[in-house]
């Protein structure tokens, strides 16, 4: 059996909530070994840190997401600390986003550099969500102290181009398992161009769901009946890296899991 790695995920994601106890029988099935699960939010941080207590297979993340900056409490710096300090962590989900309704980059960017910051200070690896800002935020990261341990492009959509300069910096990639979709084709041309010891492969379940056909869990959301993606079907996503790489199954799952453990080995306990 193959170690399988989550490298983003939002198991705390209230739309899991009809599966979250059986979710994590089915990871385990799966050979789930760990999973970076993302907060995005001052009101979903609780329910991170108490994943991570429930499941040692949770690596907590916590972070301000650019789609919920408008929430914000006055107190958010501080409590986002105390959520740090509790036990071993990352930071994120944060990032920059052009792609959303009515964004305001200045504060998106003032609220990502906090984070950046404090993750640079603390050394705690970062995710970093990032849609069509690429040139901004590179030049962020050239600017502003980076952690040691580096920091994840999750579902890394920019081009190919900058990969070897996001690289110098630190740069790992995290492939999802809808760049699977056939019109993805820019995205998965990208990927063949990530070195291997930067690669990451991630669900970020609830979202982006794997084409129909490569689904071993599936699962829809109980109110609107839409599909959303079961973190379970992390080796779905591995297989589809395999196949993008001309790799084998055993030589892809070795590769990821040193990345992994490279990147977030600091705070594996
Ligand atoms: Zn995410």
């Amino acid at each position: 059996m193959f170690n399988l790695y989550d490298a983003h995920n939002h198991l705390q994601d209230e739309r899991l909530g009809q599966v979250r106890d059986t979710a994590i029988l089915d990871l385990r099935r799966e050979n789930v070994r760990r999973m970076v699960v993302n907060g995005s939010c001052e009101e979903d941080w609780p329910l991170v840190r108490d994943l991570a207590k429930a499941y040692p297979e949770v690596l907590p993340s916590f972070g301000y997401h650019p789609w919920y900056l408008k929430e914000r409490s006055p107190d958010w710096e501080q409590s986002l600390i105390g959520f740090l300090d509790e036990l071993p962590s990352g930071v994120g989900e944060i990032g920059l986003d052009r792609w959303m309704k009515d964004y305001d980059l200045e504060d998106q960017e003032r609220v990502f550099v906090t984070q950046l910051r404090i993750a640079a200070e603390r050394n705690l690896p970062v995710s970093i969500h990032c849609l069509q800002a690429w040139g901004r935020l590179y030049e962020l990261l050239r600017q502003e102290p980076l952690p040691n341990c580096g920091f994840v492009l999750h579902s890394f959509g920019g081009p190919r181009e900058m990969i070897p300069s996001l690289t110098a910096l630190g740069a790992y990639f995290s492939l999802p398992g809808y760049y699977a979709l056939e019109r993805k084709t820019r995205q998965q041309e990208a990927f063949r161009h990530v070195p291997r010891e930067r690669l990451l492969i991630e669900t970020d379940a609830p979202d982006q769901s794997l084409p129909v056909e490569r689904v071993r869990y599936p699962l829809t959301e109980t109110a609107t009946g839409k599909p959303l993606n079961h973190p379970a079907n992390l080796e779905a996503v591995y297989r589809f890296a395999c196949e993008l790489l001309n790799e084998s199954m055993e030589t892809l799952t070795r590769q990821v899991e040193e990345n992994f453990t490279r990147i977030f080995g600091g705070i594996m306990r």
